[in-house]
């Protein structure tokens, strides 16, 4: 089945007591037994329930991955990768990861005892001089937020594996999509998902995703999936499902959005930098085209007035591109790192990694990009 198929029909078959082309939301937390112990394969919604099992059915296949988890934020995937660590190990993360993440990983892990080190992931030998022989985990984020930086995923893979093979590297692939990018087929052992963003892409639910293709690491995530219980709810799992299914349509459209956006603002004389791996110019355009089959709908840019004010007025001047957190939904939104998702990261650390007062986030969405232009015209112009 080719990727488009997938979308629609991955993991899924007509519910078998109506024939029901979508499955029905099981709002219901129990189900009978006919005999302690002896049940149909459900017991008890925290460990499984059938709408969220038809949602896990079409996030393993859109990854190429053999299972997936559903939980209820982005976050609590990520917390459930953690949990297969013990006190003592390291993990080694990019230095320009969602700024939830940073805050997981130091203000939650660190004190029960897991190391992180942050490198720059544009280089791979970044990565393998900072493995020590506690290393567990590599944390990838390609592209990352905001500043749209590329990770070579298949040499970093192949380079850590080189070095340990029980290293576990992981990749959140919120922003690419598995439209675009396919880390498990790189050689990745665990591909990570807000679903809140592309993969619901309607910005009506928090949801987050885990796809794996080793039936141990599945086993292992499934326990702390169900022992820990940050799982997602019924109705979310049937609006995600919903929004999965036209994941490659959207994608299409936001790819194409993306990438006029971009051109435009390069050639904008209000702006300085654009941030964009369907660029040209932008430093590692030929690991994106190696690794990506598109370039999304992100796009970040700084003003050349690097001034906080001349940035306020532009976010607050926008009209389409609402002025809001997330991405990935089917509307434009517009957001400012600094004050927003980026706020838990330290000043000095922030403006290191280049997140300063004049740069712009956009997720551009699925609107007719002569709105979208003309949108940002305006609100440059003030
Ligand atoms: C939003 C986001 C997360 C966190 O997901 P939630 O669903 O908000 O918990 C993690 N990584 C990236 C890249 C994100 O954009």
């Amino acid at each position: 089945m080719k990727f488009n198929t997938k979308t629609i029909h991955g993991g899924q078959k007509p519910e078998e007591a109506t024939g029901a082309v979508m499955p029905p939301i099981f709002q219901t937390s129990t189900y009978a037994q006919s005999s302690p112990g002896v049940n149909k394969g459900y017991a008890y919604s925290r460990s499984a329930n059938p709408t969220r099992t038809a949602l896990e059915s079409a996030f393993a296949t859109l990854e190429n991955g053999t299972h997936g988890f559903a939980f209820s934020s982005g976050l609590s995937a990520i917390d459930c990768v953690l949990r297969t660590l013990n006190s003592g190990d390291e993990v080694i993360a990019g230095d320009d990861i969602y700024g939830g993440t940073y805050r997981m990983f130091t203000n939650m892990f660190e004190k029960y005892g897991l190391k992180f080190r942050y490198v720059d992931m544009n280089e791979v030998t970044n990565v393998t001089n900072a493995i020590s022989e506690k290393t567990k985990l590599i944390w990838i984020e390609t592209p990352t937020n905001p500043l749209m930086k590329i990770a070579d995923i298949e040499e970093i893979t192949k380079a850590v594996k080189n070095i340990k093979t029980s290293i576990v590297v992981a990749v959140d692939n919120t922003f690419a999509t598995p439209y675009l990018q396919r880390p498990l087929d790189l050689g990745v052992d665990i591909v990570m998902h807000s679903a809140t963003k592309y993969l619901g892409g309607h910005s009506d639910l928090v949801m987050g995703a885990l796809m794996v293709k080793d039936a141990k690491l599945a086993e292992q995530l499934h326990f702390i999936q169900f022992a820990a219980g940050a799982i997602a709810g019924p109705m979310d799992s049937f609006l995600a499902l919903r929004g999965v299914k036209t994941l490659h349509l959207r994608m299409q459209r936001h790819c194409e959005n993306g990438k006029a956006v971009a051109q435009y603002l390069l050639e904008h004389p209000k702006v300085s930098e654009v941030f964009y791996p369907g660029l040209e110019k932008h430093p590692n355009h030929g690991i994106a085209k190696k690794q990506m089959d598109d370039f999304g709908g992100m796009v970040s840019f700084r003003l050349k007035d690097q001034s906080k004010q001349a940035a306020l007025s532009f976010l607050e001047n926008t009209k389409i591109f609402t002025l809001a957190e997330s991405l990935g939904g089917v509307e434009s939104l517009v957001s400012h790192p600094v004050t927003m998702t980026h706020a838990s990261i330290p000043e000095a650390d922030r403006l290191k990694i280049g997140i300063t007062d004049s740069l712009i986030r956009l997720s551009v969405g699925v609107e007719d990009i002569e709105d979208l232009l003309a949108d940002l015209e305006q609100a440059l112009s003030k």
